[in-house]
């Protein structure tokens, strides 16, 4: 093994005092306390009572302490009766004894003797005499060992709750301070730019925001004002967090990070007080950038009615970010960055202009940004030559970058699992169905019948999506159980940017396709649609409230995407809310009875694919495509590829006109203006 790296090391440094040790320090205080507590019962009584008893015999030992003058008895257990002396409540028997001051410590021993004397001509035992010196230390130790030991605890309690990323260290007191990473020359992270693929738009944005800071007198000069803050905003797995990495390798400024819950700590005020230190340390350091990860966790709007729900702290924090950004000092040369995938849940006062003036949103790649991310994270591994990249992007349509970078690591695993020395094709295919549908389970017992419907169930969809228009093309549909799933059929879906009626309605139809033909097929139905029939349902439902798609609820829409307005009421009245359920059942309703009747059509395709189905397992698009012939209509992803290929090419034959003319110019004289 290799050395580790620096931040193992320093753990290893940290000292060897843990808490767990003190855990045993104070159990093995409690244990010493309750073993070695005087536990027994002492009686003071005067002088002549002392000496009646050991007289009497009732005393089996005396000790004495001459330097407090102290004399203690040791009962027998008469003399315990006699003096009401009884064993404690827990029933421990316990040594009972009784106490006096001795009048006159020289001659104590004489006294002992001569009752000693006394009990042997009696015929009673004699007593035993001990004299003790009673540590004062040991004394002291009872008494404040206990509060010493609180002290202690305290300390190492607030030492290690300012000992987080960042922290300084230095007690309960610095708890206020924030808990920013710095990366600066010095401690640089290594990613780049060229790390982060795609997003050509919100890289240009922020990589302007980085020229802000390196040239400001540039925009400045023009009037222009430096804006204070920029969010990025984006589904999770975008790259958000990359970016703003990346930044932090490239701007060449400080670079603060931290994230929105570093603020949040058990104690109040301590979120205003960190936000308040950051922005002391990001003006110390100016020009900088600080980026707040998952700034919704202090972000989020502030409640209206104060005594319900709504978080004071969080609040506060709030508050104090929101005059930071914006009060009456300045700023100047702090450029704040944040990311979050809640925006919608923000408070609408951090969002305006001279806060964050700018929103950058980082959506789910589109297939030439899918290429390119595959592309980098390929970069890594170790692939078969002849690998066909533009295919496996339009394989995982809907995957976002981490999705992407997931695929590419699972794939190597299982390379690397099957002893092969270069991850190929198969590899990637088996990588998105396990990622998609979860971990093959063919252990699961299924019977013949079962197999059957499932086949009939999964064709139904097969066949719909390939004979409606705006259906999904399909890829691949199994009967091979995967995770919750006893089939699954893949589609390659279309990238759109606006989605007509008709091919919602498409997808409701190729979705309740697998129901439709257990009825048209088989005479009975099973539990096997209850996922499709919730999708379904939803997406009927999202038509007639959000769209506005229904035939008697046109152009409404009741959804509040701000999650504010409507609270505990609805926004509509119950005749509406009937109307609305009237409506999502019709749709529903036709496009049910509208698979049925393309199944019945095609019955004997269905039946075809089905069985092949029964007899391989999985088949693929061009088994599917041997059975119900090329598809009609045209994939609209073919279309952008075809697009994205004439636009290059046009672009290459510019580039090459423009450098041939350039060769016949002077090479001298400078190119007449610049192309970046
Ligand atoms: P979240 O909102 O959940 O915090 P995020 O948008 O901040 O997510 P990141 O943490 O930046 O997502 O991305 C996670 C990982 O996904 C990255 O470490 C990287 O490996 C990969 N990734 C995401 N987007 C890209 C991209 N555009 N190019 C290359 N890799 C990417």
């Amino acid at each position: 093994m290799g050395i580790l790296p620096n931040k193992s090391n320093n753990r290893n440094k940290r000292p060897v005092f843990g808490m767990y040790w003190m855990y045993i320090l104070i159990i093995a205080c409690l244990f010493g306390l309750y073993y070695f507590q005087d536990s027994s019962q002492t009686k003071s009584v005067d002088w002549t009572e002392f000496e009646a008893a050991a007289k009497n015999g009732e005393i089996s030992k005396i000790e004495v302490m001459p330097e407090s003058g102290v004399a203690i008895g040791v009962l027998t257990k008469e003399g315990a009766k006699k003096q009401n002396l009884q064993d404690d409540i827990r029933g421990v028997e316990t040594e009972k004894k009784i106490k006096t001051t001795i009048p006159s410590t020289n001659k104590i021993q004489d006294k002992i003797d001569s009752w000693n004397e006394q009990l042997v001509a009696e015929g009673k035992p004699e007593m035993s005499v001990n004299y003790e010196k009673g540590s004062d230390l040991m004394k002291l130790f009872w008494y404040f060992g206990p509060i010493l030991l609180m002290f202690i605890f305290i300390i190492y309690l607030s030492r290690r709750m300012s000992g987080g990323p960042g922290g300084g260290g230095g007690g309960i007191f610095n708890v206020g301070k924030s808990k920013a990473r710095i990366f600066d020359k010095d401690n640089s992270t290594d990613v780049t730019f060229k790390d982060v693929a795609g997003l050509a738009e919100a890289k240009v944005e922020i990589e302007e925001i980085v020229e802000f800071l390196k040239n400001p007198q540039r925009y400045t000069e023009l009037g222009a004002k430096i804006p204070k803050g920029a969010l990025l905003v984006g589904p999770p797995g975008t790259g958000k967090t990359l970016l703003a990495k990346a930044v932090a390798g490239e701007a060449g400024v400080p670079f603060l990070s931290l994230s929105g819950s570093d603020f949040v700590e058990m104690f109040v005020g301590v979120g205003a007080a960190r936000v308040r230190d950051l922005f002391k340390q990001a003006k110390d350091k100016a020009p900088c950038i600080v980026f707040i990860d998952e700034i919704d966790a202090v972000g989020r709007a502030r409640g209206k009615n104060p005594n319900m729900g709504s978080n004071d702290e969080r609040e506060n924090t709030l508050n104090q970010m929101l005059t930071e950004m914006d009060g009456f000092g300045s700023n100047n040369g702090v450029i704040v960055l944040a990311a979050t995938n809640r925006a919608d849940m923000l408070d609408k006062a951090l969002l305006r202009p001279g806060r964050f003036d700018r929103q950058i949103y980082v959506d789910l790649p589109e297939l030439s940004d899918r290429v390119e991310i595959f592309n980098v994270h390929l970069r890594r591994i170790k692939t078969n030559s002849h690998l066909d990249v533009e295919q496996l992007a339009r394989q995982t349509q809907g995957f976002s970058g981490a999705d992407i970078a997931n695929v590419c690591n699972e794939a190597a695993l299982i390379a690397a699992r099957n002893n092969k020395q270069a991850v190929d094709w198969d590899d990637f295919m088996a990588a998105i169905d396990r990622i998609v549908g979860g971990l093959e389970k063919r252990s699961r017992v299924i019977t013949d019948d079962e197999k059957f419907s499932i086949a009939t169930h999964e064709a139904g969809h097969a066949t719909i999506s390939w004979m409606t228009e705006y259906g999904n093309p399909l890829v691949k549909v199994t009967i091979v159980p995967r995770g919750r799933a006893l089939g699954a059929a893949w589609y390659a879906p279309e990238a759109r940017q606006i989605i007509p009626t008709q091919a919602l309605l498409d997808t409701m139809c190729g979705m309740l396709a697998g129901r439709a033909a257990e009825e048209v097929f088989l005479g009975k139905i099973g539990t096997g649609a209850s996922d499709d029939l919730e999708k379904t349902t939803k997406l009927a439902r999202a038509m007639v409230m959000m769209y506005g798609m229904s035939e008697k609820l046109p152009n409404i829409n009741y959804n509040d995407s701000t999650g504010q307005d409507y609270g505990f009421t609805k926004p509509y009245s119950e005749e509406t809310a009937k109307l609305i359920d009237d409506e999502v059942i019709r749709i529903i309703n036709e496009q049910y009875e509208r698979a049925k009747s393309i199944l019945r059509e095609y019955a004997s395709q269905h039946n075809q694919i089905r069985d092949l189905l029964v007899k391989k397992e999985v088949i693929y698009n061009e088994d599917v495509k041997a059975i119900l012939g090329p598809r009609q209509w045209k994939s609209r992803t073919d279309e952008i590829i075809e697009i994205n290929k004439k636009e290059e090419s046009n672009r290459k034959a510019i580039e090459a006109k423009d450098s041939s003319s350039s060769d016949d110019s002077d090479p001298g004289t400078p190119p007449p203006f610049n192309k970046d």
